[in-house]
């Protein structure tokens, strides 16, 4: 999968992409991030990206010149590729965006800064908009590597094991289970013993329960979309109400 990322601050990158498992999808190929100056596709002297808001008011706006070039050249180099812009005011980012945007043979992000783009850049250069969460964050660097982390795990490949990403939390619907390692006894806290048992069928249901119990009890928006089976629903009914199984 290839990324292409406009930022005026593409140096904010390096470090984020530099370890662990998205050094070693970016080294073995399986993803390509090629981050880019949106100063590289200005055409003044002082390479400006923005100016003041038409209307008044605080605050720059990206200028839309830069961005569509930017944008324009970029589609060429990654066909078939949508063209994200991260913004608050975009399709809140969850598992199954990070699934769908997976499938697609590359992801061109936008980001943002100041007071944001040109309106000009979101309608007409953009295929989809993306918002990290309810919050406002000063750029649209650290959403953009939210974005790219989220799908690189997801590239056949990347990840150990290809199990790793169908268990997780929001995967299957559930948060994930708790998880433990050695040693089985610290300061008292002892590890369930089901765990210990080597009885993977057991430990397999001991695993279903707690991350059912975890999301009635965390996440109970997320139950009804869950899959669960009737005897499991009751169950997280039952956690919803407060009355302990
Ligand atoms: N004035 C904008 C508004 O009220 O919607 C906020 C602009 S914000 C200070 C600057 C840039 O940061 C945005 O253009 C966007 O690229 C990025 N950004 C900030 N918060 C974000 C979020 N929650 N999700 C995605 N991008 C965000």
């Amino acid at each position: 999968m290839r990324f292409d990322i406009i930022s005026i601050f593409p140096e904010m990158f390096e470090s984020p992409f530099a370890a662990s498992i998205i050094r070693r999808a970016v080294d073995s190929g399986a993803v390509a991030i090629h981050t880019h100056n949106l100063r590289d596709w200005t055409e003044d002297r002082h390479h400006i990206t923005d100016d003041y808001p038409y209307g008044g008011g605080p605050g720059m706006v990206m200028k839309v010149e830069p961005l569509a070039r930017a944008v324009e050249a970029l589609r060429e180099k990654n066909p078939g590729a949508p063209v994200a812009l991260l913004t608050p005011q975009g399709t809140p980012f969850n598992q199954t965006m990070a699934r769908a945007l997976a499938a697609n043979p590359g992801l061109i992000l936008v980001c943002g800064r100041y007071e944001g783009v040109d309106e000009r850049v979101r309608a007409h250069y953009c295929d989809l908009e993306i918002s990290i969460g309810d919050y406002v964050l000063t750029g649209g660097e650290l959403p953009a590597m939210v974005v790219v982390d989220a799908l690189t795990r997801l590239v056949p490949g990347v990840l150990g094991t290809p199990e790793s990403a169908d268990d997780e939390s929001h995967s299957t619907g559930l948060l994930e289970y708790p998880h433990y390692t050695r040693p089985a006894e610290f300061k008292g806290l002892r590890v369930p013993d089901i765990l210990l048992s080597g009885d993977h069928a057991k430990i397999e249901d001991w695993r279903r329960a707690q991350a059912i119990i975890r999301t009635a009890r965390r996440r109970p928006d997320l139950i009804s979309r869950a899959g669960l089976t009737d005897a499991e629903r009751l169950m997280a009914e039952k956690i919803i109400r407060g009355e302990e199984p």
